[in-house]
């Protein structure tokens, strides 16, 4: 199925789409990050979510989170397909900015953010326990922090 959104062209395989969302979805991560952001993103981005359904992908099924802050993270959205054309920009939804970006031939990622949530569980937000608090993850989140940043401050010449 094609979709094409502002200067974006985007081939989605619907069953593979589905499949893949309906097993992130049962999967879904449920630390204090990701349960904070299913549980305001609709009151905050109202359609962030009919968005996401036009790529057959549930917004509580990201496969990636990055809580860069506990009120400032990135979402990863996978889809399979390919972008038969990549745009110009984000394609800007209710001041979100959402990027296409090829993971390999088949698959490629829509990410969401940077996105500003307030913070309404009753759970500290500095004491949450979630996978990506674990070094590894830290790791990762900063460079693609970075990354996202335009920085290549890793990488000295
Ligand atoms: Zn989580």
């Amino acid at each position: 199925m094609t979709i094409r959104i502002d200067d974006w062209v985007f081939e989605v395989d619907v069953t593979r789409t589905k499949a893949h969302a309906a097993h992130a979805l049962g999967s879904h991560c449920t630390c204090g990050y990701c349960e904070n952001y299913y549980r305001v993103v609709d009151r905050e981005y109202p359609n962030l979510r009919s968005f996401l359904d036009r790529f057959f992908v549930q917004i509580e099924g990201p496969s990636e989170m990055y809580p860069f802050e506990p009120t400032l993270c990135l979402l990863a959205y996978k889809v399979t397909g390919r972008i038969a054309q990549v745009g110009s920009g984000p394609i800007m939804v209710d001041g979100v900015p959402v990027m296409g970006d090829v993971i390999d031939e088949d698959t490629f990622k829509l990410e969401v953010g940077e996105i500003e949530l307030p913070w309404i569980l009753e759970e500290d937000m500095d004491e949450v326990i979630s996978p990506a608090n674990e070094p590894e993850f830290l790791e990762r989140m900063y460079m693609k922090l970075l990354q996202r940043n335009g920085g290549n401050l890793m990488f000295p010449s």
